[in-house]
């Protein structure tokens, strides 16, 4: 499914002493199939255009499309509840929304909403369980039980039960060990290429953003400043203007480039030396 958003602008508490424009007239485009890094510094909007995709949030003006079906600021719950079911998003902290007795109930009861019955989203909910390698002698456990690492796969599994065209991971592998780190992102990774979804990831983690993103989509104080390929886009010396990323992450992915065997050519002398 191909979102696209058109002069998106999102004003928290409008007309109230506490006005706060968060978006600022925001036009793109998420195609199909890509895997998109959302970056920016705090406060510069990501996680509030993030709940516009899928409906959390509505607009304060302009669209958002997601496929054939528009959000706009008086849209009924109706169609919202219905672009839920197609664009997936996982919270940060994720397992903080576990509730159910067991692991398999828990990411049973994401299908059942969705009107599927027992024995289907058993079936779904086992086959997404072994798919984030959670091992069958959890199935039965209560999920408060697991350690931290476990039970976030617990969580993101219940998301992928609902099998979601795009999936949305806000800061998906905070307070993670290395370990646990690398061992999610790339079972992300897998996911969008085996399953062709498509998949937007709001990360501060710029080494993520350079090893596993198609594009980047840059945020600053509300606008979009800068979107195109991730390396084009670490390659640009306008990012540097913008003050959008700090320094030292530019720092780590011009040495990521090297190792890489990347030209530097193209790269502002100014880039090199901080
Ligand atoms: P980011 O995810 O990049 O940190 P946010 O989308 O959370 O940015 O926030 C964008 C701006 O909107 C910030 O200035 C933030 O303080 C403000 N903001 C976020 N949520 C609210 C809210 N519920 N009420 C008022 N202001 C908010």
């Amino acid at each position: 499914m191909k979102l696209h958003i058109e002069n998106l602008t999102v004003v928290y508490h409008q007309s109230t002493p506490f006005e706060h424009l968060a978006l600022n007239n925001i036009t793109t485009t998420f195609e199909e199939g890509v895997y998109y890094g959302i970056v920016g510094h705090t406060g510069s909007g990501k996680s509030t255009l993030i709940q516009t995709l899928n409906g959390l949030l509505l607009p304060s003006s302009g669209t958002v499309y997601a496929g054939d079906l528009a959000l706009r600021k008086k849209t009924k719950y109706k169609y919202v509840h219905e672009v839920k079911k197609h664009v997936g998003m996982v919270f940060q902290f994720p397992e903080h929304q576990l509730f159910e007795e067991t692991v398999l109930k828990d990411v049973m009861f994401g299908p059942k909403n969705m009107g599927l019955g027992e024995k289907e989203a058993k079936s779904k909910a086992e086959y997404y369980l072994e798919l984030m390698n959670v091992d069958n002698s959890l199935f039965k456990e209560s999920p408060f039980e697991l350690s931290g690492g476990q039970m976030r796969k617990v969580a993101i599994a219940g998301i992928l039960a609902m099998e979601p065209e795009v999936l949305i991971l806000d800061e998906p592998t905070a307070g993670l060990d290395p370990k646990s780190h690398s061992e999610t992102m790339r079972l992300f990774q897998q996911i969008h290429k085996d399953m062709g979804i498509t998949i937007i990831l709001v990360t501060h983690d710029m080494n993520d953003v350079f090893e596993y993103t198609d594009q980047v989509k840059l945020l600053s104080g509300g606008n979009l400043v800068r979107e195109g390929r991730t390396e084009d886009l670490l390659m640009d010396s306008g990012i540097l203007e913008n003050n959008a990323l700090e320094p030292p992450d530019i720092v780590r992915l011009m040495k990521d480039l090297k190792k890489k065997g990347r030209s530097f050519e193209s790269v502002p002398r100014n880039i090199e030396d901080f």
